[in-house]
Order: structure tokens, then C-alpha cells, then sequence
């Protein structure tokens, strides 16, 4: 790592499509750091990401591919070195995918997901962190640069732990993410004003229209412990949707007593974006990397199906059978 960031002067990072906290934040928190020694430093979402990520330092450098190819490829053509965060698999990149497969740029993937793809000439997976905010932070620290860390990389560090645990309900059950925090804090950053900006800027629409997955949407399936969201374009339009405005519907149904497994359908233009969640050993990255062409983590995973939306709500529904076991 040391050797390839030394001999690049021109940085490209990429992170996934639909891009959350830790994408953004682990990706500015490492571009920040390595303008300040002195590399032209430029990353790229594939597609639009929410807003409420946008207050974070550095995010001029972020640039969108949707809608901007011409210019993201340009990008990517003077770049000398590829870092591919948060993300285990090409394929997450969309069709900004091809960025990676560039001949003669080394590349080197920073990630927690299970199973990374080897595409990269060099892989940092730690599949046992919550975040690659944590990641980035380490990485950091072994390039002893920690003296380059400020406010507001301390901030999209721990933007980026904070949204991948959940605001520390998940995937944190270990000592060192305290660790990390701790010394993020250091930084004089305020952690109930972070909290704020990501979690308290939706819209009234937004907050309408999560009363109307609850009220209207929700179903529940009482022999398998499992409730599912499901909504239409039409439905997402009628509440003026933008992106980021479903984020967080997947665990609503957590919180009645004995849930294990939830699902979220989105109907998009070409195809149903899905997300699930699970509690427990449940694996929903199994489940929906065999059945939804997707994948994730142990307990939050994502993917997709063909058009109809009802096509896969169904699939979903006949695969309980196989589960039962596991989720009665
Ligand atoms: P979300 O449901 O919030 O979109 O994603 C939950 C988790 O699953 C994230 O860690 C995300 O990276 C992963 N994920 C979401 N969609 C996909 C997908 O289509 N393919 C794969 N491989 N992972 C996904
Ligand atoms: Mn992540």
C-alpha cells in the first residue's frame, strides 16, 4: 500500500452504487488525507447518493457517473492508481464497472463484505469490522499519517462507523470500534450534532411516507416471523420520494416482538431493488446472493429481480419454505 500510494500522484477512489454513510465517508476521510500529501485526489459514485451526505468536508471531489460518464472516464483515463472502498464485487459499480477493469492501473480494494472478489491487485478485506470507515482508519495509522487527521476527517470516519452499525446497534460488538471512536472524539467532533445532520433532514413527505409503509404497506408473515415493505413508482411519487428517502424502512419491523427476517421492495424503471435484514445467524447475504443476484453481509444484504414487483415479493415468499426451519 505504501509503495503504490507513494509512486501515484493522481488517485482515483470508486465506491458502490446507492452509495451510504461509509461509503462516503470512509472515501473522503482517505481522499482528504491524501491531498494534504499532496495527490490529486478524485472519486466517483455511480450513481446519486442522498443529500444528507453531503455536508461532509471534501465533497467536491466526489463526482457522479450517472449522467456524467464522458468526464468520469476522463477521470479515471489520468488516474495512476484505483482504490475500489465499501464495496466486494465489481458489479456493485453498475455500469461505472468497467472503471475497474482498466488495463495497467494497480488497484487495490478496501472492504468488510464477506467474499471479495479478487479483481485487485491488492485486497484489504476485514470481514470481522462493521464499517471500512474503521478500515480507512487503520490504514491511516500503518502509512503513519495520522498527524494529517482534522475535524473533518475525524468526522466522515465516524459518519462512516456510526451509519454501518446502525448508530451502534450492530455489528459492533467488539472492543476496538470503541477504540476507534474514542479517538475520533479526540478531533473535537460532535458526535449529537452528526447524529442530526444524517438522521434529522428528511423531508415531511419522507416521514408520511414511512407512515404510509406502516399503516398500508407492511405485511406481515406470522409463521415465519417475517414482515415485508413493498412500493410502487407511482406510490413513491405520490410522496415526491428522493434518494435516501427509504433508508432505514427495512428495520421498521424489528421492533414488534419475534421478528427475524425483513424485506424491502422498491420497484425501480428496468428491475425491483431489494433490501433484507435479519437478526441472529439468519444469513440474508446467502439468501440473496443465491436467489436475488446479490449479496452483503450476515445480517443486511441486498439485490434485485426482474419487473414485475410482484414477481419478486412471490419469489421471495415461496423461498420461506426452504427457511423454515431456520426462522420459526
Ligand atoms: P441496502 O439494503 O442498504 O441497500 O444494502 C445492505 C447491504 O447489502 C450493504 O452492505 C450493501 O453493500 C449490500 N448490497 C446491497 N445491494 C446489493 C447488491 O445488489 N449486490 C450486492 N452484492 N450487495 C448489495
Ligand atoms: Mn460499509
Amino acid at each position: 500500500m505504501h509503495n503504490l500510494i507513494n509512486s501515484s500522484n493522481n488517485i482515483l477512489i470508486t465506491t458502490h452504487s446507492n452509495a451510504d454513510g461509509d461509503a462516503i465517508g470512509s472515501c473522503l476521510a482517505f481522499a482528504l488525507i491524501l491531498e494534504k500529501i499532496g495527490k490529486k485526489t478524485d472519486i466517483i459514485t455511480p450513481d446519486e447518493y442522498p443529500k444528507f451526505l453531503k455536508w461532509m468536508e471534501g465533497n467536491r471531489m466526489v463526482h457522479i457517473f450517472k449522467g456524467n460518464e464522458k468526464y468520469c472516464r476522463s477521470l479515471a483515463d489520468g488516474a495512476d492508481l484505483i482504490l475500489a472502498i465499501d464495496f466486494n464485487d465489481p458489479k456493485r459499480l453498475k455500469t461505472a464497472s468497467d472503471i475497474l477493469a482498466m488495463p495497467n492501473k494497480p488497484k487495490v480494494l478496501i472492504d468488510h463484505h464477506p467474499e471479495p472478489v479478487n479483481f485487485a491487485d491488492l485486497t484489504i478485506s476485514e470481514t470481522d469490522l462493521g464499517s471500512s470507515a474503521e478500515i480507512i482508519y487503520y490504514i491511516i495509522k500503518e502509512l503513519n499519517l495520522t498527524e494529517h487527521i482534522d475535524h473533518g476527517i475525524a468526522e466522515a470516519l465516524f459518519t462512516g462507523i456510526m451509519t454501518d452499525t446502525g448508530c451502534f446497534s450492530y455489528s459492533c460488538s467488539y472492543p476496538d470500534v470503541y477504540y476507534v471512536v474514542a479517538e475520533l472524539m479526540k478531533y473535537g467532533i460532535e458526535k449529537d450534532l452528526i447524529y442530526s445532520r444524517i438522521y434529522d433532514k428528511y423531508s415531511e413527505n419522507r416521514l408520511r411516507l414511512m407512515g404510509y409503509c406502516l399503516y398500508e404497506k407492511m405485511t406481515m408473515i406470522r409463521p415465519y416471523n417475517v414482515a415485508y415493505i413493498s412500493l410502487t413508482r407511482d406510490e413513491l411519487k405520490r410522496f415526491n420520494h428522493i434518494s435516501g428517502d427509504t433508508e432505514g424502512f427495512v428495520n421498521l419491523p424489528f421492533s414488534i416482538k419475534g421478528i427475524k427476517l425483513t424485506a424491502l421492495f422498491i420497484e425501480k424503471e428496468d428491475h425491483v431493488k431489494i433490501s433484507f435484514r435479519s437478526r441472529n445467524d439468519f444469513s440474508v447475504n446467502e439468501l440473496s446472493s443465491k436467489y436475488f443476484r446479490g449479496g452483503g453481509h450476515l445480517n443486511a444484504a441486498g439485490g434485485e429481480w426482474d419487473l414485475p414487483l410482484d414477481n419478486a415479493i412471490n419469489r421471495f415468499v415461496k423461498l420461506l419454505e426452504t427457511y423454515e426451519e431456520s426462522l420459526k
